[in-house]
């Protein structure tokens, strides 16, 4: 008969830790996190000026799984759906899955935190309904367990003794964590985006940009998105809040969104813009936007910085893309790429 792990730490606490099922050593003592991951854990916290006895500890699953191997208790595949499974959200579980998440409700709402740190995927899928931490960690999610709590979604500790370079990572995710129980809400700014703008508003602001560079250097953020080798829109960012998006295809219109002639005036004023000798390009791999803006509009932006080759340089063998870059460096950050946001606009348009 396997020992179940209790939780541990004070009631209530400004932080939980929601770990995913106890291993061995946690099964011997009746605690969360006190194998050698757990240690790995307590050294993590305490770099990022967390003091793990303040914090309240828990797992989703209380039982250890057979040979430590949570899809034991969670079907992997169809082919694994057994008689014993129930289903709990998207996936076939085992009961103790189900008992555990009820559990977990409780002591979410005994403790209430100001944030939940989900360590690992099972916790953050418990946690938020979000499956695959590769994708989600470094976001901070409502927690739609219990409605109200946010969650901050990273690695589990355990992958960091498989994978040592993540243990950086993980550390910034726990300072994240630190300054985020200091309040309970999701806090993000009052965004100003322009997007499916006017013509109207699209060489207003450019012209407003202009206006701008010619009485100083103007830091730009400027990124494209193409389809089938084609710009489908490019964006602009004069400060930390507001951007513009201007469209170039249209999910609605197979003709584009302008007509030619207001294609021709704008990438005209965006030639005016890019490459003013006080306009700053700022841009992540720019040399993949450079190429398609000559290609298709004829003129090299006046490029400044690349965001990709600084963190290269400055951290080499650390991941340079887009979305890891802000996982570590934005302050509201949320991953974007979710495939079920274009999986539903592709259900709609069908
Ligand atoms: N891994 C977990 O998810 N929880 C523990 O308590 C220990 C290891």
């Amino acid at each position: 008969m396997t020992r179940p792990c209790m939780p541990s730490g004070p009631i209530p606490a400004r932080i939980m830790i929601v770990g995913e099922a106890p291993g061995h050593e946690e099964e011997r003592v009746g605690a969360p996190f006190v194998g050698a991951s757990g240690n790995e854990l307590t050294k993590m916290l305490t770099e990022a000026g967390i003091n793990r006895s303040q914090c309240f500890i828990t797992n989703v699953i209380r039982i250890r799984p057979p040979n430590n191997d949570l899809w034991a208790f969670i079907a992997q595949t169809k082919g694994k759906v057994t008689s014993s499974h129930v289903p709990l959200r998207d996936r076939m579980v085992m009961r103790c899955v189900v008992d555990g998440v009820k559990l977990l409700k409780q002591e979410i709402l005994s403790c209430n935190p100001n944030v939940i740190i989900a360590v690992g995927n099972c916790s953050m899928w418990s946690l938020t309904g979000k499956w695959g931490i590769t994708d989600w960690r470094g976001s901070i999610l409502p927690c739609d367990l219990v409605p109200g709590y946010k969650v901050l979604c990273t690695y589990h500790p355990a992958a960091i003794m498989r994978q040592w370079s993540w243990r950086t990572v993980l550390v910034q995710d726990l300072r994240r964590a630190a300054r985020e129980s200091a309040f309970r809400e999701i806090r993000t700014p009052k965004w100003n985006f322009l997007l499916r703008p006017t013509i109207g508003q699209v060489l207003e602001t450019i012209q407003r940009l202009i206006d701008r560079a010619n009485s100083g250097p103007t830091v730009l953020s400027v990124d494209i998105e193409t389809s089938l080798h084609f710009i489908t829109c490019i964006g602009l960012a004069w400060n930390r809040t507001e951007a513009i998006c201007i469209p170039f295809t249209c999910s609605d219109d197979d003709y584009g969104y302008w007509s030619l002639d207001e294609e021709t005036i704008i990438v005209w004023n965006l030639r005016r813009l890019l490459t003013h000798p006080n306009i700053q390009v700022l841009g992540q791999n720019f040399l993949y936007d450079t190429q398609h803006i000559y290609r298709w509009w004829g003129f090299i932006p006046h490029f400044y910085c690349d965001t990709m080759f600084s963190q290269h340089v400055c951290f080499v063998g650390m991941p340079k893309s887009l979305d890891f870059q802000s996982s570590i460096y934005s302050e509201y950050y949320q991953y974007w790429k979710d495939r079920s946001i274009y999986d539903n606009v592709e259900k709609r348009d069908a």
